[in-house]
């Protein structure tokens, strides 16, 4: 399981899954200097490997392999993935070179542990197609877990961002998911028009003072054009006082479905 540290429940539940499901467990941590550009939050980005250290003994996990720059990118190191246009709309198209920088570490990760089964988290969707294009298109042999997102009581998505965070910041993060959940209410209600989907997510978003990067209506196999019969991804992506964060839901022609697991009633539900 790559992770970059920094462990919020989110990681841990991913953890726990692949604890119940896998004879022997490794957590990479490694913040991984190719995925930032030059102006990210790559020095800023929250570390606390003890601490790390600690949550993921108390899951029982086997390994937890730490490896150093030098150790992922040893002198010499040359070759680099681009996923092509899995990586390039939502998130790739502002971050110029993160998807590759991603391709390239993951498929180095899953070559130093070569293990049966990679876990993912779908909060960072793209992310997800993007490791599937790596792994089909390299003739990986490993399956893929992708698993919901897990949020806070008030529908934040947990991220390790999140606690870099002022409390009034923090507040207001929660339009985020509010957004999302009031175009799946439209949606439910019948709305197919990506526009007027986005519009809904653009006024509750704008309302609470978020500076808003996208927010996307795509087909959710492909990352590729809407299309009203198709499942979809509806994705965004935010600053919240200059730290950015990114949400989805997935939305289900047949019956809504919110990824995720909190304490609410609209929780995890089919609307
Ligand atoms: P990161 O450390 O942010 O790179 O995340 C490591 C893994 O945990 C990635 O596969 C993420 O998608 C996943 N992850 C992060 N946040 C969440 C969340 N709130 N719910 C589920 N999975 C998550």
């Amino acid at each position: 399981m790559p992770t970059m540290g920094a462990f919020h429940d989110g990681h841990l539940s991913l953890m726990r899954t692949a604890r119940s499901e896998c004879d022997v467990v490794l957590v990479s941590l490694f913040v991984n200097p190719t995925q930032f550009g030059p102006d990210e939050d790559y020095h800023r980005y929250p570390r606390d490997e003890s601490e790390d250290a600690s949550l993921a003994s108390d899951i029982a996990i086997d390994f937890l392999f730490a490896p150093s720059n030098e150790e992922m990118y040893p002198p010499g190191f040359a070759c680099v993935i681009d996923p092509g246009p899995a990586g390039q709309g939502l998130c790739g198209a502002h971050r110029p070179g993160h998807f590759t920088g991603v391709a390239t570490v993951v498929a180095r990760l899953l070559g130093i542990v070569a293990p049966d089964v990679t876990y993912f988290g779908l909060k960072d969707f793209q992310q997800v197609a993007v490791v599937r294009r790596v792994v089909a298109d390299l003739a990986i042999p490993v399956e893929i877990r992708a698993l919901s997102t897990v949020r806070e009581p008030d529908g934040l998505a947990m991220s390790s961002r999140n606690r870099l965070l002022e409390p009034e910041a923090r507040e207001r993060a929660a339009a985020l998911f509010a957004g999302l959940r009031g175009a799946v209410e439209r949606y439910a209600e019948g709305e197919r028009s990506p526009a007027r989907l986005t519009a809904v997510v653009r006024s509750i978003v704008g309302e609470a003072g978020l500076d808003l990067e996208y927010v996307d209506v795509r087909d959710a196999e492909t990352l590729g054009s809407y299309t009203p019969e198709r499942s979809a991804v509806l994705a965004i992506a935010a600053r919240v006082d200059g730290t950015r964060l990114i949400d989805n839901v997935v939305l289900v022609p047949s019956g809504n479905v919110v990824p995720g697991r909190v304490s609410r009633p609209w929780a995890g539900g089919t609307a």
